[in-house]
């Protein structure tokens, strides 16, 4: 699994807790650096690659010419041969005919994940996104008339003033829509963003939990009827599109990260280099990559297991409990299928629809 991390945005969104940078300046100093990092560390991953992920950041703030000289690193360094999904992130706004069809010509995507949010242009102005709700619909015709036969589309719930009819009104939006894949959000307020403040100043009133949950409801009510199956808490899936990617990393499959702020994993370590576009340039053109790094614990890899596991749909494998470990679980997670949050199969663990409601709080009390 190769992930290549593009850090700029056009402006930053209110919620905003990533990092990434609205200058517009150095992008190709940053594209250069990038295929130097993934030539420098292409021992990294010994495998034919399964998977790649473009994200960021705004990997659609770059041109189709550069985008085109990292997919030529790619190719360059990397067995590509095995390639079974390769996704890139878009904003609704950059996705034109004209680019769109560029993106075509390289004959590597083959799954767009676009920024949609929502199709209201109020919780858009909100939000601070740059795209309004015409060319959100626009975006998703485009792509699929380019030839994108693999759409996800990205949309937060839960946020201030949003009433449930508004939320459902997006999602009716997405009817007769060329999507396949679908993820929703429920709007988290992180502390340091823009939105953090203004709710502060008492310039919005945050969604409260109980109307959270109904909005939370209703899309699993929808996504029901409407032939999306639930496979993560956040994620949905037509028959056959389940994101391979995201689901490689819950299951602790290896990746190499590239790019400002990328982490890595190679089963046990974890690494992420320098968040910071310009000290991540100069070190990667002049000597070492600059980055930290940590080695898990058997601890606590197993803890970091069931925080993610317990949030998918088929809940943590058995067969991935590291072995010292296994006992316990069986024993402490007894109490949680007595309530009924938890079935214990012969495989798995696996939350029931209101054991995935509780997924944090449930990883929380397993924890060792
Ligand atoms: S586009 Fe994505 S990464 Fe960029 S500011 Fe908005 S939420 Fe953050």
């Amino acid at each position: 699994m190769l992930y290549v991390h593009i850090p700029y945005c056009h402006r930053k969104c209110t919620y905003c807790a990533f990092y990434s940078t609205v200058t517009a300046e150095g992008h190709q100093a940053y594209v250069d650096a990038l295929c130097l990092e993934l030539k420098r560390r292409r021992h990294s991953l010994e495998k034919p690659l399964r998977t790649v992920y473009f994200g960021g950041g705004t990997p659609t703030l770059l041109s189709v010419a550069q985008l085109a000289q990292i997919v030529e690193a790619i190719r360059n360094n990397y067995d590509t041969t095995a390639l079974e999904e390769t996704t890139i992130e878009a904003n609704p706004e950059d996705l034109t005919v004209a680019y769109l069809s560029d993106l075509r010509q390289l004959d590597f995507f083959n799954r767009i994940s676009i920024g949609v949010q929502s199709f209201h242009d109020a919780d858009l102005r909100l939000l601070n996104r740059r795209h309004d709700s015409r060319q959100a619909q626009e975006a998703l015709e485009n792509a699929a008339a380019a030839g994108f036969s693999n759409l996800s589309v990205d949309f937060i719930y839960g946020l201030p003033n949003q009433s449930l009819e508004a939320w459902l009104d997006n999602l009716h939006h997405l009817e007769g829509s060329p999507i396949h894949h679908l993820s929703a959000y429920s709007l988290t307020v992180e502390e340091g963003t823009m939105l953090h403040q203004q709710i502060g100043q008492g310039r919005f009133v945050p969604c409260d939990e109980d109307t959270s949950l109904s909005h939370y409801q209703a899309l699993l009510r929808w996504a029901a009827d409407h032939d999306f199956h639930q496979y993560e808490i956040s994620n949905f899936a037509r028959p056959g599109h389940m994101a391979v990617h995201n689901s490689r990393y819950w299951n602790r499959t290896p990746y190499l990260g590239v790019g400002a702020a990328a982490h890595s994993f190679d089963g046990l370590n974890r690494r992420w280099n320098v968040a910071d576009t310009r000290r991540y340039i100069d070190s990667v053109m002049s000597g070492p990559i600059e980055h930290e790094e940590e080695e898990l614990t058997l601890k606590d890899a197993h803890n970091e297991y069931l925080m993610t596991a317990l949030r998918t749909v088929a809940g943590i494998d058995k067969n991935l409990v590291a072995a010292p470990f296994a006992n316990r679980l069986q024993h402490d997670i007894q109490r949680f299928v007595t309530t009924g949050l938890i079935l214990d199969t012969p495989t798995h663990y696996r939350p029931t629809p209101e054991g995935l409601l509780h997924a944090d709080g449930i990883a929380a009390e397993l924890f060792l």
